[in-house]
């Protein structure tokens, strides 16, 4: 049991930091993410008539499938 090796404080703290720098995602998938979700359940909500989030939405998905279509 003398072999077991006990973290102390300042490793610890020095791993959450790494991990965090490396785990952190892009700001712009995060905005991208967060745009699209808003949008999906705005469009989810009912029917628009001549709204601006849904055109936005249908421009946005039109470029997102385009590749595989
Ligand atoms: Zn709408």
């Amino acid at each position: 049991m003398e072999s077991f090796h006990q973290p102390q404080l300042g490793e610890a703290v020095s791993a959450q930091e790494s991990a965090f720098r490396y785990t952190e995602p892009a700001p712009t998938d995060e905005v991208m993410m967060e745009q699209l979700e808003y949008l999906l359940l705005h469009s989810r909500s009912g029917r628009h008539q001549w709204c601006a989030e849904c055109a936005r939405l249908e421009n946005i998905s039109r470029h997102l499938l385009s590749p595989f279509g």
